[in-house]
């Protein structure tokens, strides 16, 4: 899959006036220039920052944005105000913003120079009083940003900027998305449902659904030398049991998967497709659920949801491409079962087969199990545990008049023991502050039994992401408690359905 950042940029405006004269306006150019050499230097931001010519008057600004916005290779808008640029000419241009904005309140020098400075120093670096204008037109006109304080060489600010850009590259993922689903949800469930014309309104998100039959007819294409080559490469890099392995008893099954892989991939490429579903209650002519396949393909970069599942697919995708690069992985995952036992309790995640092997350095062995629902042929799987660390899981819910983000900071560990009888890939982790408060808040808050879980990223750059969706965020974490989490539930919906307006 093609890279999420390839040709990306952010354009950096810098704001003036004209009021200044040529020789002030020539040095505004150059240290907003700098500024910009400086974000790009050590080559820690994910996307090239593009400096743009000083904005001065309320026609420049208009246009500037209008050429963002109409640039789809332009993910994100950085605006400084250098010296003073009187907020009024702003207006019209915000107005038409459609990209994500952060305002960066800096300036070029990082030491006042306390014995030499005069009046013409405090007249040119003034983006202290110049960033407090314009921040005020745009807490007026109710414009999400991201506002990053402090000196660009500063690691802190660099960091902010980087998260920043890269939840502008998983926004930009999600917008004008495909996604494709073989078969309709499973039937009668009701959270991985909902309205997919909202979510294109939303998101930007097209969801539309093919016949599993229309993918058996791809499957039809694949000779049998593109899947016994891909086979061979199942068993080169991963631990492969005999009765799939050549010459093994069941050796066609794994060629089978690998044929699944091969025409779900043309599948999604001919559809321009960046994510996509299955439905083990409607697979048609599919001889067995897309195990490995699903695997494979989300550590390629697809996002994917199982039983029909299109909004985690969504959201497995829009973390794969913010977190590009990033050592860790993203997967579907399922809250399955508990330990209950005090003071150990923990959450063991899973799914019937498809969570993704980015979530493990081990070598995934590759089995091949019934799998009891369904009524297909086995499926070939990989199984694996998740690597330990910080992680977090992401739901997402229509709650009907909205979409609902749902966060928690987890902690994966090791199981505390082997689990020789489980055949699918998992996690095991602790959730944050604790598994009671943890599952009380979610179910208060309607969270999914599906989610992303990745431990690439944190919650921080969900709450970017949410910003820039216009989308409602919670976060369960260390420091929540029930009764605040469901006050903020309470405040929300006040909040949603006035913002929401009639
Ligand atoms: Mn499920």
């Amino acid at each position: 899959m093609k890279s999420a950042f390839e040709g990306k940029e952010i354009w950096f405006l810098t704001g003036s006036q004209d009021l200044y004269g040529e020789d002030t306006l020539a040095q505004v150019a150059h240290q907003s220039q700098e500024v910009v050499t400086d974000l790009n230097r050590d080559g820690d931001l994910p996307v090239r920052i593009v400096w743009k010519p000083t904005l001065k008057d309320s026609d420049s600004i208009r246009r500037a944005i209008l050429d963002a916005n109409s640039d789809d290779n332009v993910v994100g808008v950085i605006t400084w105000m250098h010296t003073f640029s009187p907020a009024k000419m702003w207006i019209n241009g915000l107005g038409v913003l459609h990209k994500p904005l952060l305002h960066l309140n800096t300036q070029a020098n990082v030491a006042l120079p306390w014995d030499s400075i005069d009046f013409d120093f405090m007249n040119l670096n003034q983006s202290a009083h110049g960033d407090r204008e314009y921040a005020y037109i745009l807490s007026r006109l109710r414009i999400a940003r991201e506002t990053v304080v402090g000196h660009v060489g500063d690691p802190k600010v660099r960091e902010r900027v980087a998260l920043w850009s890269r939840a502008c590259v998983g926004w930009a993922a999600v917008n004008g998305l495909n996604v494709v689903r073989f078969g309709d949800n499973m039937r009668n469930v009701a959270v991985t449902d909902g309205d997919k014309t909202e979510a294109e309104r939303v998101l930007g998100v097209n969801v539309s659904t093919w016949s599993a039959n229309e993918l058996v007819e791809e499957i039809s294409k694949v000779t049998s030398t593109e899947a016994e080559a891909l086979a061979a490469e199942y068993e080169s890099l991963y631990d492969v049991v005999p009765e799939l392995r050549e010459g093994g008893a069941r050796h066609d099954s794994l060629v089978y998967a690998a044929s699944q892989e091969i025409a779900i991939r043309r599948f999604l490429e001919e559809r321009n497709a960046g994510a996509f579903t299955t439905n083990f209650e409607d697979l048609g002519a599919l001889k067995q659920l897309p195990g490995i396949a699903a695997q494979r393909l989300m550590a390629q970069g697809y996002g994917f949801g199982a039983e029909g599942d299109w909004k985690t697919a969504v959201l497995v995708r829009a973390v794969k491409a913010m977190s590009e690069g990033l050592p860790g992985g993203a997967s579907l995952m399922e809250d399955y079962t508990y330990n209950l036992v005090r003071g150990e309790e923990l959450i063991l995640g899973a799914h019937m087969l498809e969570i993704c092997p980015s979530l493990t350095t081990q070598k995934p062995r590759v089995e091949i199990h019934p799998l009891g629902i369904g009524g297909k042929e086995d499926p070939v799987r990989m199984v694996f545990h998740t690597d330990p660390g910080p992680a977090v899981v992401v739901s997402m819910a229509d709650m009907g008049a909205r979409f609902r983000l749902t966060a928690n900071e987890v902690e994966v560990v090791t199981p505390p023991a082997p689990m020789p009888n489980l055949p699918v890939a998992h996690a095991v982790w602790k959730p944050q502050p604790s598994l009671e408060v943890s599952a009380e808040c979610w179910m208060e808050s309607g969270g999914a039994h599906h989610t992303v879980l990745t431990t690439s990223v944190g919650a921080d750059i969900f709450r970017l992401f949410a910003e820039m969706a216009s989308t409602e965020l919670l976060v369960i974490d260390q420091e929540t408690t029930v009764p605040a989490f469901k006050d903020k539930l309470r405040w929300n919906f006040a909040y949603y359905h006035l913002a929401n307006g009639l």
